[in-house]
């Protein structure tokens, strides 16, 4: 039985409390009271989760959001190339595969219960390197680290809560009824590997962490492809390709704002003017998922390869200390979107679409 609730999180926060009243080196205590405010909201999102008091993303035009993109646009400025290269290479495909969310046979839970789907993603971390096995091992022998939970309305949305201080991460999977079984186990194992990097280094995933996809959606590739094999199922090879579908249209619309950004001059525009531009969400997020997405590309082309090698590099990203500059060290490590065109070639190879 996979659960963990809300009484869980508030044990931590107790602990956390009590070990930050006790603490008497001041800059301890400071950061014991940081993570304790961390735990503290986490409950909170919690709470309102749990009363489905779900917030609607609508449109929302405002003279705000466009303060907020002008603020958080430049600070990317260094990715947007990659950006916009992958998503001219990836346009062809998008029109040729246009499959989003679709054409994945629906094969409902009921075949897998949560036990085999949690023995399969054992089975794939066990088959990357010891490392990575004995950190989901020790996440794998908690059974209150994730809970399942079935969700019926249009929006689901896995996630992790961490605790700070405590090197502890409850997985939270959401996800319909009759959902097939290949994306809920893409959800496990993309928030599992979050779960992992988090137990590697935990000041990773404090503040606006923006590259952590990386892992999660490395971990998601590579589970995919071994999956196929292993269950002899090609729709985990349109799961990636799902994937890149939509960070194909994450990238148009990160790109959209940066071209509305770069062409206007803020101080000039009236609070008061009704704008046209439309809110794409969160830019940092954005940047996050589809940056991510290109390095992941290129980490599971050298996995396929060279498997030591891509998880030596993926250690070093993870092991990154949690800093705007060091983040372009990534550049370092993989050249962007190099092997984008051998990695689309690969996953479509085996797709037969009608
Ligand atoms: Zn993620």
């Amino acid at each position: 039985m996979y659960n963990w609730t809300i009484e869980d999180i508030q044990k931590d926060i107790d602990y956390l409390d009590e070990k930050a009243r006790k603490e008497k080196d001041l800059f301890k205590k400071d950061k014991l009271y940081q993570f304790l405010e961390n735990a503290i909201y986490i409950l909170l999102q919690l709470h309102l989760n749990d009363i489905d008091d779900i917030i609607e993303d609508t449109d929302i035009k405002s003279f705000e959001n466009l303060i907020e993109y002008y603020e958080l646009v430049p600070k990317f400025e260094l990715y947007y190339p990659f950006i916009e290269q992958f998503v001219k290479l990836l346009k062809p495909v998008i029109s040729k595969y246009n499959i989003y969310n679709n054409n994945i046979d629906s094969q409902s839970l009921s075949v897998f219960s949560y036990n085999h789907l949690m023995e399969l993603c054992k089975t794939f971390y066990q088959s990357t390197d010891d490392e990575f096995t004995n950190y989901f091992e020790k996440l794998y022998s908690t059974n209150n680290h994730i809970r399942f939970k079935v969700n019926n309305l249009d929006i689901t949305d896995s996630c992790v809560y961490n605790v700070f201080g405590l090197k502890k991460s409850y997985i939270n999977i959401d996800h319909y009824f009759n959902e097939n079984y290949t994306e809920i186990l893409g959800s496990i194992v993309h928030e599992e590997a979050h779960a992992i990097s988090f137990l590697i280094n935990e000041n990773r995933y404090w503040g606006n962490a923006i590259f952590c996809e990386i892992e999660a959606i490395f971990f998601e590739l590579i589970a995919n492809d071994f999956f196929t094999e292993q269950l002899d199922n090609n729709n985990f090879m349109i799961q990636s390709l799902n994937r890149l579908i939509n960070e194909y249209y994450n990238g148009i619309n990160l790109l959209k704002v940066k071209e509305l950004i770069h062409s206007i001059n803020i101080n000039k525009i009236s609070p008061n003017l009704s704008l046209k531009f439309e809110y794409v969400g969160d830019i940092s997020e954005l940047v996050s998922y589809v940056f991510s997405c290109i390095v992941a590309i290129e980490l599971c082309e050298i996995y396929h390869n060279d498997k030591k090698e891509a998880l030596t590099i993926l250690k070093k990203i993870i092991n990154l200390k949690n800093d705007e500059s060091e983040y372009a060290n990534i550049l370092f490590l993989i050249e962007p979107n190099k092997s984008l065109k051998s990695y689309i070639k690969r996953i479509t190879n085996d797709i037969k679409l009608s």
